[in-house]
């Protein structure tokens, strides 16, 4: 049984955001075999091949709140659903209680009748090993009457967010880093469909570390519903800033035509944003300084959703999707060949502009475009 968290606070909307949570729980679930079906404010799966997989599957699926593996039973066999409760209850010790629902208010007991029968059926059986506690029970034994009844006493909780897809589309800088996976995952569990675009120095970038960002692509894909990765070309700019530019501006001139491929990317595929990695202060060219010069060259919004986290913070989130374990490996990124000595802090606009004069720009950007690889995940 799958519980949906903010969809609850839809309105007259709330079918559509609905069709989009089945539509993602059912590919979910399908691997798994299992048959799919909204009824009553839930969304039920049965049938399926490999229980446990499919609900750590579904529980990646953002929109879904929490799923509790449920017992199906005859509402009207009372008598039955006793000792499904306490056939369910017999192996835990402590305490517990019992919680009824109804939604069918045409049933014979109300909730707190079904409360005291459940529970007196299954504390005289159990006396030795379980105690009532109403106010804070070890143990919730869960009782829904819909049109049938269902029987649950663990619940577990899933990604929250809104379903992938309801909130557009944005392009995501993804490199190699513990940073832009997770501002990624933030974006897109509020229902936003992501494209990542990663930039690649080859050959002083490996082969290795392209396969790192597209091992990191893939655990996000789990998330996002499939995920497509722009690899873009970079050496040829990154060689003609590195000979052409002052030395302190070489990052924040790159960074700046990342943003500028990254936008044409979006526009081809439609998305509407641009989301970062970036957090203040993080980095030289993550001063706020710095993050003006290189906001401006786009138009479109761009979103830094760890613009105030610490780092700290941001590697505990990773570890909690399961991304920062590839994100450590030691490969290298394009922004770590080329560094300069002295990065600057505080630019000035006329050094980058000069520095971009001798660059260019339309040419170099849409050969990094047309030779992009796209790989499918
Ligand atoms: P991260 O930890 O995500 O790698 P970072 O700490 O390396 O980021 P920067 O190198 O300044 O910081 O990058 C800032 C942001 O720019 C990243 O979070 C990411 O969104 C984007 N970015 C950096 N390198 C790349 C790259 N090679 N390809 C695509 N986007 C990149
Ligand atoms: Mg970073």
């Amino acid at each position: 049984m799958v519980r949906y968290g903010e969809i609850y606070l839809k309105g007259l909307n709330r079918p559509y955001f609905l069709k989009a949570l089945v539509k993602r729980v059912r590919e979910a679930a399908k691997p798994f075999g299992g048959q799919v079906w909204l009824h009553d404010a839930r969304v039920f799966i049965s049938d399926m091949s490999d229980p446990e997989g499919c609900m750590a599957r579904v529980a990646k699926v953002f929109g879904v709140h929490s799923i509790a593996p449920a017992i199906e039973m005859e509402k009207d066999d009372f008598e039955g659903i006793c000792q499904q409760a306490n056939a369910l209850m017999q192996g835990l010790s402590g305490t517990f209680k019992v919680e009824a629902r109804r939604s069918d208010k045409h049933y014979f007991l109300d909730s707190p009748q079904i409360n005291a029968k459940v529970g007196e059926y299954v504390l005289t059986r159990n006396e030795d090993h379980l105690k009532v506690d109403v106010r804070n029970p070890e143990h919730i034994l869960s009782i829904e009457i819909r049109d049938q009844a269902y029987l649950y006493c663990r619940v577990y909780p899933a990604a929250g967010g809104m379903p992938v897809g309801t909130g557009g589309k944005a392009a995501l800088l993804l490199s190699g880093g513990i940073d832009s996976p997770v501002a990624g995952y933030m974006i897109a569990k509020r229902g936003v469909q992501l494209v990542a675009v990663h930039y690649h120095s080859f050959p002083y970038t490996s082969e290795f570390a392209k396969q790192k960002v597209l091992d990191l692509a893939k655990i996000l894909s789990e998330y996002c519903c499939g995920l497509k990765v722009y690899v873009v070309p970079f050496t040829e700019i990154q060689m003609q800033i590195h000979e052409k530019c002052p030395e302190d501006y070489t990052t924040l001139i790159m960074r700046r035509y990342m943003m500028r491929i990254a936008e044409k990317i979006a526009e081809k595929e439609e998305a509407l944003a641009l989301i970062t990695g970036e957090s203040v202060g993080q980095v030289a060219s993550q001063t706020m300084e710095a993050l003006a010069t290189t906001n401006e060259v786009v138009h479109m919004p761009v979103f830094r959703p760890l613009i105030g986290f610490d780092k700290i913070d941001i590697m505990e989130y990773a570890r909690k999707i399961g991304t920062y374990e590839t994100s450590i490996l030691p490969y290298e990124d394009c922004c770590t060949v080329f560094t300069p000595r002295h990065p600057a802090t505080k630019p000035k606009m006329a050094m980058i502009l000069k520095g971009e004069e001798k660059l260019d720009q339309d040419a170099l950007i849409q050969t990094a475009v047309d030779n992009a690889e796209v790989v499918e995940l």
